[in-house]
């Protein structure tokens, strides 16, 4: 059966971008893939954060995912930092990784535009994110576009690799774009992410959702209620196709062209429908706050599992490698 791999980092709150884009996917995989799913916590501390939010951050992440219809005995949940060997993989991929490339990356472009100074942890993020995949030879990446460019970087540091150790031990992964989305922020302007505060939480209650929707930006050409506007740029129509009847959606467009109604009247009908969608996923996560123990019972075993298959691919690489191996 193929293996999947794919991760989250806990940079903030599991939001619809993240859903729409990933985790409503891996649900979906769980069934047909051998998959493994990861909270990345090690890419997560390349962004400015607070040393206490980080372990409630990862233990709330774990508890979306799970409460999103991810099903512990259908799939591998795990924190990264629980398995080191993807550290040590990492060290072994920064001695082949081409640095122009990495300086090319968009993400490390705009990430370390909006920071004063740029540590290398930034810079070097996708040969993390290529051993992670690495690290368990996953055939497949399920990934939302904004991921593209660096599982490219992970084939080639792959390729790379094999071509230095004259070796065929890691497979390029391949991209599983299946319903790839990319969710506008309530900006409307950059992709919704967690680093830039312009998400809606899939957890989130309802009174916070219509608060945050409330204010969200619209077609800017719909200065007042009788001014008619473009559905097809608006950020709150593209966010009506997904949560939205059919119906409803084409009664938004008509309404929209029209000026047949107000954005505050559109951004109601969506939040109900939104808050709908997403209260099944809510309930779940309440029921498994009220019981910890069974989120830490099973990433540990997620660990477990992931620490045995990482021991067999550190084993091989120290070979190819020509490491001496230790206690001889
Ligand atoms: P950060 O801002 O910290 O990078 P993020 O919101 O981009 O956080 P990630 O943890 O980097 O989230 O990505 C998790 C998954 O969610 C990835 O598969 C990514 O492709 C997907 N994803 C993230 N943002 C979006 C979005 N706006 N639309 C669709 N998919 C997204
Ligand atoms: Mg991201």
């Amino acid at each position: 059966m193929p293996r999947v791999f794919s991760g989250i980092q806990p940079s903030g709150e599991l939001h619809i971008g993240n859903y729409l884009g990933a985790v409503r996917n891996w649900v979906a995989l769980q069934d047909t893939y051998e998959c493994l799913f990861s909270i990345v916590d090690l890419h997560a501390i390349t962004q400015p954060y607070e040393a206490q939010d980080l372990a409630p951050r990862t233990f709330d992440m774990a508890v979306g995912l799970l409460a999103a219809g991810l099903d512990p005995e259908q799939c591998t949940i795990f924190v990264q930092s629980h398995v080191p060997e993807h550290t040590a993989l990492m060290w072994a991929f920064n001695t082949v990784a081409p640095l122009g490339e990495l300086e090319r990356q968009t993400q490390f472009k705009d990430k370390s535009a909006r920071l004063e100074s740029v540590a290398v942890g930034l810079l070097n993020y996708p040969v993390l994110q290529a051993a992670d995949i690495l690290l368990y030879r996953a055939d497949l990446v399920p990934v939302g576009e904004d991921q593209l460019q660096h599982l490219e970087l992970a084939r080639e540091i792959a390729r790379r690799f094999n071509a230095r150790f004259g070796t065929d031990y890691f497979p390029e992964p391949q991209p599983l774009l299946t319903g790839a989305t990319r969710i506008v922020g309530l900006d409307g302007q950059a992709k919704m992410s967690k680093s830039l505060g312009n998400t809606i939480g899939v957890l989130e209650s309802p009174e916070a959702i219509w608060e945050k929707l409330r204010p969200a930006m619209t077609d800017p050409a719909r200065k007042t209620r009788k001014d008619p506007g473009n559905p097809d740029i608006c950020n709150l129509y593209s966010l009506h196709q997904h949560f939205s009847p059919a119906a409803t959606v084409a009664e938004v467009a008509v309404k929209c062209r029209g000026a047949l109604w107000g954005c505050l009247d559109c951004k109601r009908v969506l939040a109900d429908n939104m808050i709908a969608h997403l209260a099944p996923i809510r309930e779940r996560a309440a029921a498994l706050r009220a019981h910890p123990e069974r989120v830490r019972e099973i990433l540990a075993a997620g660990a477990e599992r992931c620490r045995r298959l990482a021991a067999g691919t550190m084993a091989e690489v120290r070979r190819v490698m020509g490491f001496l191996p230790a206690g001889m």
